[in-house]
């Protein structure tokens, strides 16, 4: 296709390709290690590889993806050329995520440090990590927080013609639809936990009622990802119209998520969901973005989350699910996702709703290629991790019971993340990488 299209791309590429070769075996490496390090394999041109070799530096986005490229992805290439290889972390700008889009929250922190400097020293807020000591200013943080969700309560009432029940558990997973992030993984806790209070299996006094929002875009021909879509808003429009769970529980597909409705909803989300399968997420910047603004993350060890739960301390970040090392482990063991299915009746149960037309008007078809994929294929092993997600709600929802220490919590993620601000990433890029400084 590229030499059709792009034939002197094709070229170049090829003699790039044979310079770097020649390169290789001067370096005195072995034949076959460089016929494995191919940028031009005659079949296809390995995009990687040549950005590896034309480029002067190579980061991974996140301490585990770049470790990642080291030890695996780009292995040998880290053996022949070990200065290439760094790390710089992602993060997002505090002027547009903070204090654009958190007002209320950008006020309490500047009453809380004394200043407004912050906004272009983001590390200036760990000056608020004793405020979290302090019952009045969680209680200022916890009236922001509220607010921050009444308002967003108008934003959907005006934009997408919902009712959200404002005294209910923000629970929020934004992002592009993609299997790695596991936004079935999400969609299957929702239904079981739909079941469990729609049999009474859950007493009305254990229930913590909870809104959850999605927002995701799908590429046109990711077909998987368009049926999640389709499921997402199937359930929700079954949830939404069952008096059996009114109050309890409602799951809202939010259409066409971009940064506007990010700087609307963040801001107003309690619980932020980054739950995908550990080694596949580079950094992800969502996940920042919701800690700035004091939502506590329910995660897997992947990408950045390594590193705000780090900062934000494990005691203040639902950490659940496999790691890194135990996720090749069952790759190497060969992974049976249906040994899950059938050991878990709750994810029996969610998976046989989706199943038996439960959410498609009867239809047994509707989801098949979306069942048949998760019980006998499950890639990013979603069943795997199924039963610990559903063990870290009751967690979540006893902390979530207790409105002070919640909000203690949160206080604390926002004072310990100033680290993930994009001044830092375009600090790290001047030192690593760019050797240059900043003009003023
Ligand atoms: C931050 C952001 C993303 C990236 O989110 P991740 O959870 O890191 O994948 C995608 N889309 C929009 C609109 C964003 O604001």
């Amino acid at each position: 296709l590229i030499g059709e299209l792009l034939p002197r791309h094709l070229e170049i590429i090829e003699k790039i390709n044979a310079q770097f070769e020649a390169e290789l075996k001067a370096k005195g490496v072995a034949a076959d290690t460089i016929k494995d390090m191919a940028i031009y394999t005659g079949d296809a041109v390995r995009m990687a590889y040549l950005a590896t070799y034309g480029g002067s530096h190579v980061n991974g986005v996140a301490e585990l993806h770049s470790q990642l490229l080291k030890d695996v992805t780009l292995k040998n290439f880290s053996d022949v050329y070990p200065d290439k290889f760094t790390n710089v972390t992602n993060g997002v700008t505090p002027r547009r995520f903070v204090r654009l889009a958190n007002p209320r929250l950008s006020d309490l922190i500047t009453e809380g440090l004394g200043t407004d400097k912050w906004v272009a020293d983001l590390e200036l807020l760990k000056g608020l990590e004793p405020l979290a000591k302090d019952d009045e200013f969680v209680k200022k943080f916890a009236a922001v927080k509220k607010a921050n969700k009444h308002a967003f309560v108008g934003f959907a009432k005006d934009h997408y013609g919902i009712d959200i029940d404002e005294n209910t558990l923000f629970n929020t997973m934004v992002k592009r639809l993609h299997e790695y992030k596991r936004q079935s993984l999400k969609i299957l806790a929702v239904i079981s936990t739909y079941a469990d209070i729609k049999s009474g299996k859950v007493k009305a006094e254990d229930i913590t009622p909870r809104t959850v929002f999605f927002g995701a875009k799908a590429a046109p021909g990711y077909y998987l990802a368009k049926m999640t879509i389709e499921l997402i808003n199937n359930v929700s429009r079954v949830i939404s119209s069952d008096p059996a769970v009114k109050g309890k529980l409602a799951v809202h597909m939010l259409p066409n998520y971009n940064v506007e409705m990010a700087q609307n909803l963040i801001p107003a989300t309690e619980l932020d969901e980054q739950i995908s399968q550990a080694g596949k997420e580079a950094s992800g910047t969502g996940n920042m973005k919701f800690a700035l603004n004091g939502a506590l993350t329910v995660g897997t060890l992947d990408g950045a989350n390594v590193e705000i739960r780090e900062r934000v301390g494990a005691e203040n970040f639902f950490l659940f699910g496999m790691t890194v090392d135990e996720v090749e482990k069952k790759y190497a063991e060969g992974y049976n996702p249906a040994s899950y299915y059938e050991a878990d009746p709750r994810l029996k149960q969610a998976i046989d709703l989706v199943a038996d037309g439960t959410f498609s008007n009867g239809d047994r078809n509707a989801y098949s290629p979306l069942v048949a994929d998760w019980l006998t294929k499950d890639w990013f092993m979603t069943l795997a991790d199924f039963s610990a997600y559903m063990g870290i709600q009751s967690e979540i929802e006893a902390l979530y019971a207790d409105e002070l220490e919640w909000n203690r919590k949160a206080v604390l993620n926002v004072a310990n993340s100033g680290y993930f601000s994009s001044d830092r990433s375009m600090e790290d890029y001047l030192e690593r990488i760019w050797h240059t400084a900043p003009l003023a």
